[in-house]
């Protein structure tokens, strides 16, 4: 049975109006895999239109990061950062702690993972709406022998946002696994999570207080650096994100017998856009390696995402 703010939101869909959606939680914790996993499913419904994008580069492990999606009945032109969404999610506690996850949001849907239920979420952060919650984190550890919400954290967007059907999900899980290359039996502890999980959220709809409002702050630069140190801190040869990577370790590029088909799956699965290639007449475009010795932090995603096993992770040192 949709409560009634659930109801509103899908009639605003049908309408044609566009639903927005924010995650926040540390890197780490799979919030942008459960988007990409959600807005899959809601494309493979076929009704909807979805963009989904995470608002950060290079984040150590522990930092605080945020993701985005937005879902539309057609085209979706707006590309802006979400700023008050219809549903906010809290991937992980501590975030909670440090920022307003909820900022924009007087009243809403909201998707936390905690071992709280949701009655007392909502009380702990202000939350006036329909509050769902999922104790991801020990639901992960007993099924992924990790405590990572990603998975759990999924299948409470699902209860808050019922777009698709579970079988959808399922779905789209699995795909995202075969695209990640993950073996069998991830794929399979990945399902059992998220099919245990629909069974462990918890829901309530709060009232509150009138007094419970999430103001949005007004933009005071990023912390104590200036305007602009984003993108700073990005391309500065004194912030190389290769230093993240584990140490005596490197990738490397191999493709002696020109076999790349510019699919161009590294290219985009790559955060830190450092794979190199040049333009090809037949395919568009062909790999020819990446910036491994400043930028590549070693996270493997285009040795998961290459069709042709192109990328490798050797022994070495940086150059
Ligand atoms: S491992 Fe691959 S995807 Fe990750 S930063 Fe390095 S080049 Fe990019
Ligand atoms: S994923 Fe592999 S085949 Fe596709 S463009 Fe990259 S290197 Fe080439």
């Amino acid at each position: 049975m949709m409560a009634s703010l659930q109801k509103e939101l899908v009639a605003q869909l049908k309408k044609g109006e566009a639903l927005d959606l924010r995650a926040d939680g540390k890197a780490g914790s799979g919030l942008v895999m459960t988007l990409q996993v959600f807005a899959e499913a809601v494309s493979l419904e076929g009704t909807y239109q979805v963009q989904e994008w995470p608002f950060f580069s290079s984040a150590r492990k522990g930092a605080n990061v945020r993701g985005f999606m937005r879902v539309g009945k057609g085209p979706l032109f707006m590309t802006c950062q979400v700023e008050s969404p219809h549903v906010a999610l809290l991937f992980t506690e501590k975030t909670g702690e440090e920022i307003d996850f909820a900022s924009g949001v007087s009243k809403g849907i909201f998707v936390l993972n905690t071992a709280y239920h949701a009655i007392e979420a909502a009380q702990k952060f202000r939350l006036r709406g329909e509050v769902f919650t999922v104790s991801g984190d020990r639901l992960g550890q007993e099924y992924l022998h990790h405590p990572i919400p990603n998975i759990s954290v999924l299948a409470a967007l699902h209860k808050a946002l019922p777009l698709v059907s579970v079988q959808q999900v399922v779905q789209a899980l699995k795909h995202n696994g075969e695209k990640r290359r993950l073996p069998l039996k991830a794929i399979q502890a990945n399902q059992d999570c998220l099919l245990a999980s629909l069974k462990e959220v918890s829901s309530a709809v709060v009232q509150g207080e009138e007094a419970w409002e999430h103001p949005l702050p007004s933009f005071a630069g990023y912390e104590g650096y200036p305007i602009g140190a984003q993108s700073a801190l990005r391309s500065s040869l004194q912030n190389l994100t290769a230093n993240y990577a584990r140490t005596g370790r490197r990738l490397v590029f191999q493709d002696p017998q020109d076999r790349c088909t510019g699919c161009s799956l590294c290219i985009v699965n790559c955060p830190e856009g450092i794979i190199q290639f040049v333009p090809d007449e037949k395919r568009g475009i062909r790999v020819t390696g990446a910036d491994v010795n400043h930028f590549c932090k070693l996270c493997r995603e285009c040795i998961e995402a290459c069709p042709l096993d192109l990328f490798e992770e050797v022994e070495g040192a940086l150059v």
